[in-house]
């Protein structure tokens, strides 16, 4: 069994000879793999800078290979790619910026919000010890009708009850 070559960035491996090392390490997707590698250790908003300064790598885009590789000055980013990569960023700076806003905020917001609760509570209760107009007067359902009921049961006349004339208490 002859040598191996173990690429990292690919985790697979080949006959470890020059034209499969050349074939293997210019081929597009070791060098995605080894571009998403390094990507992550880099800002999304550089790297799309420096992608869209470039002109696109025609050869690359073309046919899949760039002998050029990663130190192509050309860009072999396509354009979805870019598209991927410039939604990255847009979300990146979103988040930061939310990040700022929330620390811009200043001290006592929640002191402020709980005063108001307060006032807004209180006024509540005020509004509820309202005199409030009374319900209209109704026998409870079911009842027997007025007229078969008790006097001392029934709904006092508006005004209530007329005093007879020289009643005296006590
Ligand atoms: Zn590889
Ligand atoms: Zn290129």
């Amino acid at each position: 069994m002859g040598k191996r070559y173990f690429c990292d960035y690919c985790d697979r491996s080949f006959q470890d000879n020059l034209h499969n090392r050349k074939k293997h390490l210019n081929g597009v997707q070791h060098l995605r793999a080894k571009r998403v590698w390094y990507d992550l250790f880099r800002d999304a908003a550089a790297i799309l800078q420096e992608e869209q300064s470039k002109k696109p790598c025609r050869k690359f885009l073309q046919t899949g290979q760039c002998d050029f590789g990663s130190n192509c000055r050309f860009s072999h980013m396509t354009e979805q790619d870019l598209e991927k990569l410039s939604a990255q960023v847009q979300g990146e700076q979103r988040s930061k910026e939310l990040r700022q806003e929330g620390a811009d905020v200043p001290p006592g917001t929640i002191e402020d919000w709980l005063e108001k609760r307060a006032k807004r509570l209180s006024a509540a209760q005020n509004n509820s010890t309202l005199p409030e107009k009374p319900a209209p007067f109704q026998y409870p359902p079911g009842w027997p009708a007025v007229q078969d009921l008790p006097p001392s049961l029934q709904a006092p006349p508006p005004g209530g009850w007329p005093l007879p004339p020289g009643l005296q208490w006590g």
